[in-house]
C-alpha cells in the first residue's frame, strides 16, 4: 500500500459538519494553514438535514448567538435560503430560524473555500499516530489512496469523537446505564398542503406562519404536532412506542416539508453492526410512516417522498474535559469566566427508553455559557473538541447539542487552535482573555 503525504498544517479539523465547518472558517480566516477532512461528499453534517438552528435568542428575548453563525444566516437570507429569525410566540422557543438546507450546503462550501481552507471530501479519518501525548499524524482513507497529514493542533468535530477516542482521551457514553437518546431518520415530502396540514394535526405549541420567497400568502413554516387522533390505528401501534407521538414539520418552502418523527431506541452510533441495522430499519420505517401519513392526514394525501437523509445520531461519546457542563449549570443559566459563547436551547430529551420528547427550560436569563474548558479533553495535549462530543453530562448534552451551540463551539475552537499554532503552545495554554477579545471582535456574544 502506497501512503501519500498531504502536508503539514497548523490546524487539522476532523469532520466537516455543524461545528467543523465553522472551526475551519475561523482558523482559515485567522491565517492558519488549515485542512478540513470530511467523510461525506458535502459539508454541514446534521445541520444540513433540514432542521432549524433555532436558538439564536434566549426565552427572555435576549440575542445570544452572533459571530459566524449569524453571518451564515445573513448570507442565507441574501440568497432566499432563510427567512431570518422569526418571533415564535407561545412556543417553547423565543424565535425560529428556518433555513433551506440545500442552500446552506452551498453557503458553507463557499465560505470554507473563501477562507483558504484545504478541503478533503469523501475522506475518512481511519487512524491517528501519537508521539507521547500529542497526535502526530492523522491517517486518511479515500477511495483511491491513503494519506497522512500532520498539524500542530487537531480539532475533533466528528460528532462521535472518533479522533479523541483513537488518541485515548477519556470519555463517557450515554447516561449511567449506558442508554443514549434515540436515533432518527428524517424525510422530505413534497406537494404537501401545508394549510390543510395545520388544521389536521393537533399541536402542543402554536403553528408558525410566514411569507416565504415568491409566496403572496402566509403558510405554515413550523408545526410541532402530535399524532394522538390516530393512536387507535394498527399502523400507529406498529410504528410508535409512545402516546401522543410528536411529529415535527419544518417547511421553509411553499409545499415541501422536512418531517422528523421516526425513532429507534437502543442504537449505539459508534457500533458498526448496530448502525447498519438502524440505517436499514429506519429506511423501511420512514416509508411506512409516509404511507401512514398519506392515508390518515389529508394535508399529506397528495404528497410524494422526495428524500430521506442519513441516520441522525443525537448522542454518543462525550469527552471528559477540564470542565464538564452539567444540567445544574443549565437550570441556573450559569455563565463562566472562560465563556466562549452562549447557548439557549431548552433541554430537549428524547427518552432513551422510547417514551416521549420533553423540553425543560433554561434558568436565569434563558441562556448559559459554554466554557472553553469543556472543549479541552484530557490526556491529549494538542487536541480540541467541538460539537456534540464536548465535555458535558448526558442531560446537559440534550441542550448544548443544538446546531447554534455547536456552531458557536466551532468558531471558538478554530480561533483558539489558530492562536495555539501561531504561538506554538497547546490549546490549554491559550490566553482565554485574548481568545474572548478576538471572539467579541468577530461579533460573538459572550455574556
Ligand atoms: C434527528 C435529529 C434532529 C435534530 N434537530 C435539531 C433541531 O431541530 N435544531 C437544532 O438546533 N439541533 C437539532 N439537532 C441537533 C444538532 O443537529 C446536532 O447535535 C449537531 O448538528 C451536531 O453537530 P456536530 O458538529 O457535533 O456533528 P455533525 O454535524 O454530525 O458533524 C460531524 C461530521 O463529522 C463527519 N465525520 C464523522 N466521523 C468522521 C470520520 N471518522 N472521518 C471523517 N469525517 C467524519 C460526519 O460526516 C459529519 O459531517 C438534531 C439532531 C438530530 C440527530
Amino acid at each position: 500500500m502506497v501512503i501519500k503525504h498531504c502536508g503539514n498544517y497548523d490546524v487539522i479539523i476532523c469532520g466537516g459538519g455543524t461545528a467543523g465547518v465553522l472551526a475551519a472558517i475561523a482558523a482559515g480566516r485567522a491565517g492558519a494553514r488549515t485542512l478540513l477532512i470530511e467523510r461525506g461528499p458535502f459539508l454541514g453534517g446534521v445541520s444540513v438535514m433540514g432542521f432549524y438552528p433555532h436558538s439564536f435568542y434566549a426565552s427572555s428575548g435576549k440575542k445570544v448567538v452572533g459571530g459566524l453563525p449569524q453571518e451564515i444566516i445573513d448570507e442565507l437570507v441574501k440568497r432566499d435560503g432563510s427567512l431570518g429569525h422569526l418571533r415564535y410566540e407561545g412556543g417553547h422557543l423565543y424565535a425560529l430560524t428556518p433555513v433551506d438546507c440545500e442552500i446552506l450546503k452551498v453557503v458553507l462550501m463557499q465560505m470554507v473555500i473563501d477562507a483558504g481552507v484545504d478541503l478533503m471530501l469523501n475522506s475518512l479519518i481511519r487512524d491517528i499516530a501519537m508521539e507521547g501525548t500529542r497526535i502526530s499524524t492523522v491517517i486518511i482513507q479515500t477511495k483511491a489512496d491513503t494519506f497522512l497529514a500532520s498539524a500542530q493542533v487537531v480539532i475533533d468535530c466528528t460528532g462521535d469523537g472518533d479522533v479523541g477516542y483513537m488518541a485515548g482521551a477519556p470519555y463517557h457514553k450515554g447516561r449511567q446505564d449506558g442508554k443514549m437518546q434515540p436515533v432518527s431518520l428524517v424525510m422530505r415530502l413534497t406537494n404537501v398542503d401545508l394549510i390543510k396540514l395545520a388544521n389536521d394535526i393537533p399541536t402542543e405549541t402554536p403553528v408558525l406562519w410566514a411569507h416565504k420567497p415568491r409566496s403572496k400568502i402566509k403558510t405554515p413554516v413550523y408545526i410541532r404536532g402530535v399524532l394522538t387522533p390516530w393512536e387507535g390505528t394498527p399502523e400507529y401501534q406498529q410504528l410508535f412506542t409512545d402516546k401522543n407521538h410528536q411529529i415535527f414539520c419544518l417547511a421553509p418552502w411553499a409545499t415541501d416539508v422536512t418531517v422528523n418523527t421516526s425513532r429507534l431506541v437502543g442504537v449505539d452510533g459508534t457500533d458498526y453492526k448496530e448502525l447498519v441495522q438502524a440505517e436499514t430499519a429506519s429506511r423501511i420505517q420512514i416509508f411506512r410512516i409516509y404511507e401512514f401519513l398519506k392515508k390518515y392526514i389529508p394535508g399529506f394525501a397528495e404528497s410524494n417522498m422526495v428524500g430521506g437523509q442519513f441516520l441522525g445520531v443525537r448522542e454518543t461519546r462525550r469527552f471528559v474535559g477540564d470542565y464538564q457542563l452539567t444540567e445544574e449549570d443549565i437550570y441556573a443559566g450559569r455563565k463562566f469566566e472562560d465563556n466562549i459563547g452562549l447557548a439557549a436551547y431548552p433541554l430537549d430529551m428524547h427518552d432513551p427508553e422510547g417514551g416521549n420528547v420533553t423540553f425543560t427550560p433554561i434558568g436565569g436569563d434563558g441562556s448559559y455559557g459554554i466554557p472553553y474548558r469543556a472543549l479541552l479533553p484530557q490526556k491529549v495535549e494538542n487536541l480540541l473538541v467541538a460539537g456534540r462530543c464536548l465535555s458535558a453530562t448526558h442531560r446537559a448534552l440534550a441542550s448544548v447539542r443544538s446546531i447554534a451551540a455547536c456552531m458557536v463551539m466551532g468558531q471558538a475552537a478554530g480561533l483558539a487552535a489558530s492562536m495555539a499554532a501561531e504561538k506554538k503552545i497547546t490549546p490549554k495554554e491559550v490566553n482565554i482573555k485574548e481568545l474572548q477579545k478576538k471572539l467579541r471582535a468577530q461579533g460573538a456574544i459572550l455574556e
